[in-house]
């Protein structure tokens, strides 16, 4: 290519960027610069003050906690802290009720980085993503947990299971609810539709955010009865 091709090739870029920018801005979402990687949803400050739960190659870590006695788990682990107003909870937001099914792809990656940096899941062998109620799934068109599935193996190279376990009872949303209340509400809301590609099987059951634990006690609950099953948890976020 002669010098005059190559500064026209470059200015002609230049150009188609910035007008590219125009028609689809792409902004931080956490302070709205437009100084950020194409890929990402946050700036590279954003991101640094996400606030990591640094727990998740911790054993006996918080998450853990909330399920002794509730549930027989091999390791549990969250990767950010949710919490109300944060950051956090606005990137979930966007996910869960605006459509944006690449924020649940990009969260995912961001743990699937966790996750390699630690040793303590290597034992896992497959991910299931916590099943969404077909109405539900249907009316927002995907269930979040499997497109953070998708990001997580993106990076940490893994089989997503997601045809062995179902919802079965539409349930009320939760955001209301308390423990006991929400226990009840989901107690028996999971069946087991397939069990073949589970048996024996190290899995870890992931959802984007884990409050009360209460949804996956009752599906950690039901994939439990497969025989062998090792059951492990993951989350995005984690709120106490
Ligand atoms: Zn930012």
């Amino acid at each position: 290519m002669s010098i005059i091709n190559y500064q026209f090739s470059i200015m002609f870029k230049s150009l188609l960027s910035n007008f590219l920018h125009l028609i689809y801005p792409h902004n931080c979402e956490g302070c709205g610069t437009d100084t950020l990687n194409k890929d990402s949803f946050l700036c590279a400050k954003c991101l640094y003050e996400l606030p990591e739960t640094g727990f998740i190659g911790v054993a006996e870590n918080p998450l853990e906690k909330k399920f002794y006695g509730r549930i027989r788990f091999e390791q549990a682990g969250s990767g950010y802290y949710f919490n109300k107003h944060g950051l956090l909870q606005h990137l979930i937001a966007e996910l869960k009720y605006k459509n944006n099914k690449e924020m649940g792809f990009y969260l995912g990656k961001l743990l699937g980085y966790q996750l390699l940096a630690t040793n303590r899941f290597d034992e896992v062998e497959a991910l299931v993503p916590l099943p969404l109620n077909i109405k539900r799934e249907h009316k927002r068109g995907y269930n979040q947990a499997q497109l953070i599935c998708e990001g997580i193996v993106s990076v940490w190279k893994k089989p997503i299971i997601n045809d062995a376990i179902t919802r079965i009872i539409y349930t009320e949303t939760q955001t209301n609810k308390n423990l006991s209340n929400r226990w009840e509400n989901v107690e028996h809301a999971f069946a087991l539709t397939d069990d073949t590609k589970l048996k024996g099987k190290h899995v870890a059951l992931v959802d984007d955010v884990i409050t009360t634990g209460a949804s996956i006690e009752a599906c950690g609950t039901e994939l439990l009865k497969v025989e062998g099953l090792r059951l492990s948890v993951l989350s995005v976020g984690f709120t106490s």
